[in-house]
């Protein structure tokens, strides 16, 4: 009976794990039927957890060919991604806040390639835990996560925490500062390309330093980053960039973004 288990148990832990790997090889470009059937624990891991290096936030002034999109004053770079309609998310003192239920808010440009420039300050004093504190999203081309958390002192999925490519890849290092303290992002995209007939011809990638230190180098992004399901891929050519409404009074500014051709 032992032996059936634990044959059963290599079967089951091979099977999975060819099927993530094929994933990850072959790049899918249609929703995989099991998606539909899957729970979202089943993408969500919990070692190894990212090793503490404490990192010093880039406040830098922005070079001379970025486009602001923030600079503190207003959101006319910005609507709201549910309608188009206004942006409704508040700003205040230079800052700009996620308001609650108000939804996710894009760029009224659509980018490809590009470095990206943004500062963000989870709440003080800190709310919630695991995935529901401090919890908002950087979405290059409003596709794929790169996760803003408060995951300072502060648990969960190692794939799911600041810093990650949301449920593809946990940070290298954990970099975060305290909650209330802002951070930095600097963000170097390259934007994936389709063939005409939509198939992939070369994947997303991003490299990733925050406050400093180097949490994303050149990882191949798989996909729509989902709550649930495997990623896949969908054609697109240019598209916004989003932030994330996740229910928590997460704060921005000084972004800006460097469009490369
Ligand atoms: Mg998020």
């Amino acid at each position: 009976m032992k032996k059936t288990i634990f044959v059963l148990t290599i079967f089951l832990v091979c099977s999975t794990g060819q099927l993530l790997a094929q994933h990850a090889a072959t790049y899918l470009t249609a929703e995989p039927p099991e998606n539909k059937t899957m729970k979202h624990e089943e993408t969500e891991f919990y070692t190894p957890v990212p090793p503490e290096v404490k990192g010093v936030a880039n406040f830098e002034t922005p070079p001379p060919d970025a486009i602001i999109l923030f600079d503190g004053k207003n959101l006319d770079k910005w609507v709201s991604s549910a309608n188009g309609g206004a942006a409704q998310w508040t700003v205040s003192n230079g800052v700009l806040t996620v308001k609650n239920h108000a939804g996710a808010i894009r760029t009224k440009q659509s980018f490809g390639d590009c470095q990206l420039h943004i500062e963000w300050r989870t709440p003080t004093p800190a709310k919630g835990d695991g995935q529901g504190r401090g919890n908002s999203g950087i979405f290059l081309q409003s596709q794929y996560e790169l996760q803003v958390l408060d995951s300072y002192k502060a648990e969960t999925y190692s794939n799911g925490q600041a810093g990650s490519i949301y449920k593809q890849y946990p940070p290298l290092a954990n970099a975060c500062l305290p909650p209330g303290q802002w951070q930095s992002y600097d963000i170097f995209y390259k934007a994936p390309v389709f063939h005409k007939d939509g198939s992939l011809e070369n994947p997303a990638s991003i490299t990733v330093v925050q406050n400093g230190i180097l949490v994303q180098n050149n990882a191949a992004i798989k996909g729509k980053t989902l709550y649930v399901g495997h990623p896949w891929y969908e054609a697109h050519g240019m598209l916004p960039l989003e932030l994330q409404d996740h229910g928590n009074p997460v704060s921005y500014r000084n972004i800006w973004i460097r469009e490369i051709k």
